[in-house]
């Protein structure tokens, strides 16, 4: 059984790498934004170092552009399928949500 429960942290949101968007993404998160998908591009998004796809632009210390002073995501409700299926299926080392018991998942469900 997963023991799984995102803290809220914002950790993940500052490690180095990309979050490669899908064609839902950038609709879901262009709506969300009251933006037209074009628009979203352009100021969001960039080519990703495979250049086959999109990914969110970042911050100059490799931080994502959405998340915010308090360590929240500002697109939360529409933030990629990466973000969203994360940490399922990765190989991570510091994230507090992967140990926590079932009052802390309650919590921050
Ligand atoms: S997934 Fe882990 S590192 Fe990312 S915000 Fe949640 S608890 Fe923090
Ligand atoms: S879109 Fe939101 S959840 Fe995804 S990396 Fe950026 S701040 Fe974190």
């Amino acid at each position: 059984m997963s023991t799984f429960g995102c803290q809220r942290c914002g950790a993940c949101c500052r490690w180095p790498g990309s979050v490669l968007l899908e064609a839902a993404d950038v609709a879901v998160a262009a709506a969300a934004l009251g933006l037209a998908e074009e628009a979203f591009i352009e100021k969001h998004a960039t080519l990703a170092r495979n250049r086959a796809q999109l990914t969110l632009k970042e911050r100059s210390d490799g931080s994502c552009e959405f998340l915010q002073e308090d360590g929240r995501c500002r697109i939360y409700a529409a933030r990629p399928k990466q973000c969203r299926d994360f940490p399922q299926g990765w190989r991570v080392d510091g994230c507090p949500g992967l140990s926590c018991g079932p009052e802390e998942r309650r919590r921050n469900a």
